[in-house]
């Protein structure tokens, strides 16, 4: 039989005149608009896979509480028992994620954390390194920012936002994610008794935040800021979403004392063993004091893992500097390495930067600095001077750092 001659798109029956190009097949024919539907469908589709095998991923999730501990330690020094709450936690939390609900099951509640600890001692350092080890999506809130709704500042479902544009908007892997929030200490009540008037940045937050912590669907607005009507919103289910709060609640030792010296049994029995550390309450923190502090009692229930960090002392301060996987000096001597430099630092370098965070109580976070306004020159001479050689002597660091004013500023500030 002699061969046909097809004149329409066997998909969508356009005819021949109508298309710009049309493909011939075995028995069919396939015109140029189907060809562009038929690539929309594959893109899509393995869009969704993509998504699907990373979910599965998150399924085989074969981290132990002691490997998530020990990739902790490559990043974070000291704060063990912090390290160690956490590890617990995210590994609970994950396999919870696994877990098949079966009707006598005993559902496993999700177990948010908080982190009670001066500023940059470590919190934000750590929730960003278990975010790393589970390649989830990841995002930092400041909680300052939030405020109640018809109010200046960012509705609380904003937090969202910035989940889901961590990901891209895969509302299925943001549904996995971490949030992070930070200063969760300034959303507390101020005073121990409810306050009668309209609280813009206490309560009414507290209350937005606690849906979200509960596990909910949340409308979010996916250009963040304030909602408003004409808004297309995505719902973001957050059941299995894991919250790190973080707060230095300045102030909370005063608090725990108090609870310490009037709990007489509980004072007792840790002064017996002769345990009472005064110089840090903070490890006897409980929910009690969260609450003494203007946390509402719903909020501290959805942050059941409650956890401290330690102020850092020297020999923390001195680690820091060398030690983590991408320790500051670490940092400097791979970028002068790549310039074909060898770059040492005398260790009494070392002490004297240590010295300065210490005398100006910048902490860890001032370490950064100190070593950028030394390195700064140094930096900008090196590759022009062809050498293979330096090293940052002692007389070196102090003139540049007095050289840079570094030391009124830091008094200054
Ligand atoms: P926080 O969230 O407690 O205010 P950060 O985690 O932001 O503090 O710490 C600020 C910076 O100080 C970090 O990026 C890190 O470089 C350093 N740092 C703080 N604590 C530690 C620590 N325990 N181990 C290593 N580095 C630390």
């Amino acid at each position: 039989m002699p061969k046909q001659t097809i004149n329409k798109c066997s998909f969508c029956g356009r005819p021949r005149t109508e298309v710009s190009l049309m493909i011939e097949g075995e028995s069919a024919y396939i015109c140029n608009y189907c060809v562009d539907q038929c690539r929309t469908l594959i893109d899509e589709n393995s869009k969704n896979d993509v998504s699907d095998a990373r979910a599965n991923e998150k399924e085989n999730f074969d981290y132990k509480p002691y490997d998530i501990k020990s990739f902790l330690d490559q990043y974070v020094i000291g704060q063990e028992q912090a390290k160690k709450s956490l590890s617990v936690a995210v590994y609970n939390h994950y396999k919870r994620l696994r877990q098949r609900i079966k009707s006598d099951d005993v559902d496993i509640e999700k177990s948010n954390i908080i982190m009670v600890g001066r500023t940059g001692t470590g919190k934000t350092l750590m929730a960003k390194t278990i975010a790393r080890l589970l390649n989830v999506p990841f995002t930092i809130v400041d909680a300052t920012v939030l405020t109640e709704a018809g109010y200046v500042g960012e509705d609380v479902e904003s937090l969202l936002t910035r989940l889901l544009q961590s990901c891209d908007f895969d509302v299925k892997q943001a549904e996995r994610g971490i949030v992070f929030i930070d200063e969760i200490d300034k959303i507390a009540r101020k005073g121990d008794n409810p306050s009668i008037t309209r609280d813009v940045s206490g309560e009414g937050v507290q209350q937005g935040l606690l849906k979200i912590l509960e596990g909910s669907i949340v409308n979010v607005p996916p250009n963040g800021g304030r909602k408003h009507p004409d808004q297309k919103m995505v719902p973001v289910d957050t059941k299995n979403i894991l919250f790190i709060c973080g707060g230095a609640f300045d102030g909370i030792e005063k608090k725990i004392a108090q609870r310490l010296n009037t709990e007489v049994v509980g004072f007792n029995s840790i002064r017996e063993n002769g345990q009472l550390n005064r110089d840090n309450l903070l490890q006897y923190i409980t929910p009690a004091d969260l609450k003494a502090f203007g946390l509402i009692p719903e909020i501290i229930g959805r942050l059941p893992l409650l956890t401290y960090l330690e102020p850092l002392d020297r020999v923390a301060l001195r680690n820091i500097l060398t030690e983590p996987k991408n320790a500051i000096v670490r940092q400097y001597k791979k970028l002068f390495q790549m310039d074909g430099v060898k770059l040492e630092f005398e260790p009494a370098v070392l002490d004297y930067i240590v010295d300065v965070a210490e005398e100006f109580k910048l902490g860890a976070r001032g370490l950064r600095s100190i070593c950028e306004t030394i390195m700064l020159d140094i930096m900008y001479e090196m590759p022009s001077k062809g050498i293979k050689e330096f090293t940052v002597t002692l007389d070196l660091a102090k003139e540049k750092l007095e050289h840079a004013d570094f030391l009124r500023h830091a008094m200054e500030g």
